[in-house]
């Protein structure tokens, strides 16, 4: 019970006794790890960091979640069942092919903790989501990173390249985040069939309702016949439920069983589920939405183009300005205007489209930009 006696250590000589046995606690590896930077929240800013859709949930979607709370004594149904028929059924697949989590980060944890051993690789691009090198290492896996293209766009034959025999997952962001990028479709089926059975790939479609480029594959489309891909999408964006955490993998039955085994018990609130029943009741309303934020991004792309600057097509809600040494000051730049936005320093921000008048705020602070 020593170490219970230094929980709450007081002087500065038993708080350095406190860290040094917490450090034999924590895995000495993640030391080295740095926690998920989420976008700011500044009271009274436009908030453009965070991809999430701009507009408040549907009134029939707060009372579903409002009727749902009164159940809440009860822990929730454990897998989703409901939930899993119903997108199943709309993606006219087997309910055995599909899983909840939530949202769509916990699952690309859980496949990477249910693919993963000691010396396994996973391969990914970068820039890309910032949650798959944490996750990798997490899992105990080791994290194999290939640069995107010139054009910002994921480099297929050089993560083919990367696969080695130690190879057990792949991440496959498309679009991607930050960049906005998709690979065609043709492009993709090809990797897809050059990859090894034995190798998992994970299409993060987590923007997949923004595209509108029809080049652009459909992940569920594509996974009939390939048994090792899973799709992931997620109620975040789209449906407006980022801070309730729902998502879903369309995947093989092994998959989906495993994903099951590893995911820690009644994560998917009763509140979730029921929100996202009800966004699915509302899936042409919200999905109309997504075509009118696809409109002003493409908008806001050929207003920055017209300024100047480089921006990458964006099949997503945001949009992406490669300013490499100059990101942080044009971050700077955008937060003294109360517009905050997503710096990636070194590389580029990435800005979310919100309604129009916060689009037309983040212009007139892009127009000032010397
Ligand atoms: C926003 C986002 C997600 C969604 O994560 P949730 O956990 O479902 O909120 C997943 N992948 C990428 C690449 C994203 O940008």
């Amino acid at each position: 019970m020593a170490f219970a006696r230094r929980a709450k250590p007081a002087t500065n000589a038993e708080r350095r006794i406190w860290h040094a046995t917490m450090g034999r606690v924590i895995r000495a590896d993640l030391d080295q790890l740095p926690s998920y930077v989420p976008g700011r929240s500044i009271p009274g800013a436009v908030k453009l960091a965070s991809n999430e859709v701009a507009v408040a949930p549907l009134p029939s979607v707060i009372a579903a979640i409002a009727d749902a709370a009164a159940g809440v004594n009860r822990y929730p149904a454990g897998t989703a069942p409901t939930l899993r028929e119903r997108i199943a059924a709309q993606l006219k697949v087997p309910t055995s092919q599909v899983a909840i989590g939530a949202g769509s980060v916990a699952l690309c944890d859980h496949l990477a903790r249910a693919a993963c051993g000691p010396a396994s690789e996973v391969v990914f691009a970068w820039r890309s989501f910032e949650a798959y090198p944490i996750i990798t290492q997490v899992a105990g896996a080791r994290a194999r990173v290939v640069p995107l293209r010139g054009d910002h766009t994921h480099d297929l034959p050089a993560m083919l390249a990367a696969i080695t025999p130690q190879t057990r997952l792949v991440f496959v962001c498309n679009p991607n985040n930050p960049t906005g990028t998709a690979v065609p479709g043709e492009e993709l089926a090809a990797f897809l069939d050059a990859v090894p059975g034995g190798v998992l790939t994970v299409l993060d479609e987590a923007y997949h309702e923004f595209v509108t480029d029809p080049a652009v594959a459909d992940g569920v489309a594509l996974r009939r016949g390939r048994d090792n891909l899973a799709v992931l999408r997620t109620f975040s964006k789209a449906y407006r439920l980022a801070g309730l955490r729902v998502g879903y993998c369309v995947g093989a039955e092994p998959v989906i069983t495993a994903l099951h085994k590893v995911s820690v018990p009644f994560s998917v609130t009763t509140l979730a589920q029921a929100a996202a029943l009800a966004s699915l009741d509302a899936a042409d309303e919200l999905l109309a939405h997504c075509k009118d934020v696809a409109a002003e991004r493409d908008r806001v792309r050929a207003e920055l183009l017209a300024m100047g600057f480089t921006v990458p097509d964006s099949q997503t809600n945001f949009v992406w300005l490669p300013l490499g040494e100059r990101s942080a000051a044009f971050n700077e730049h955008c937060l003294a205007r109360k517009i905050v936005i997503r710096p990636f320093a070194g590389e580029g921000v990435r800005v979310t489209i919100g309604e129009p008048a916060e689009n037309e705020a983040f212009l007139t602070a892009a127009r000032e930009w010397r």
